[in-house]
C-alpha cells in the first residue's frame, strides 16, 4: 500500500506511516470514494423525473388546487348564504 500522505511504500496493513506518521486507519475512509461515486448515480436516477413523471405530478397538483379552490368557493357561498339568511 502507498501511504496517502507521503505517498511512501508501506507494508499492507500498516496503521501509521513510518516516514510522515500518517495515520493510515484514517486514511482508509476516503478509500470507499469509488463506492460512494457508484452510488449518485443511482441517486441521479432516483431524482430523476421523467417528463411523463412531471405531467402527471403538475397534473395531480392542478387538481388538489382546483379541487382546493372549489372547496373554499363553495364554504364562502354557504357563508354568505348563512349571513344573508
Ligand atoms: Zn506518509
Amino acid at each position: 500500500m502507498v501511504c496517502p500522505y507521503c505517498q511512501t511504500e508501506l507494508p499492507d496493513g500498516a496503521r501509521y506511516c513510518g516516514e510522515c506518521g500518517g495515520d493510515l486507519t484514517l486514511a482508509q475512509v476516503p478509500v470507499p470514494a469509488p463506492t460512494q461515486q457508484t452510488i449518485v448515480p443511482s441517486r441521479v436516477n432516483a431524482t430523476h423525473i421523467t417528463p411523463k413523471e412531471e405531467h402527471d405530478r403538475n397534473t395531480k397538483i392542478g387538481v388538489v388546487v382546483v379541487v382546493s379552490i372549489g372547496v373554499v368557493a363553495i364554504l364562502c357561498g354557504i357563508i354568505s348564504v348563512l349571513l344573508l339568511a
